[in-house]
């Protein structure tokens, strides 16, 4: 399992991005959203899109979960 973490602030595209707690592309620690822990980035872009309708997983840290 994993901290997962969305950034609050949109990027250009508006998206939202996923970040696992080691990333280094995480978001400053006002500008992220804490979502629990899960096992994979699934369960975590699911969890943000209660929040936040256009959600996208870091190509970093995420990248199973990233949609260019
Ligand atoms: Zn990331």
């Amino acid at each position: 399992m994993a901290s997962y973490y969305v950034n609050k602030l949109a990027q250009d595209n508006g998206d939202h991005e996923v970040h696992k707690s080691e990333c280094s592309y995480m978001p400053a620690a006002g500008n992220r959203l804490y979502l629990g822990e899960f096992s994979s980035c699934h369960g975590a872009v699911w969890e943000a899109r209660k929040r936040y309708p256009q959600v996208n997983g870091c190509y970093h840290c995420s990248r199973e979960c990233h949609t260019s």
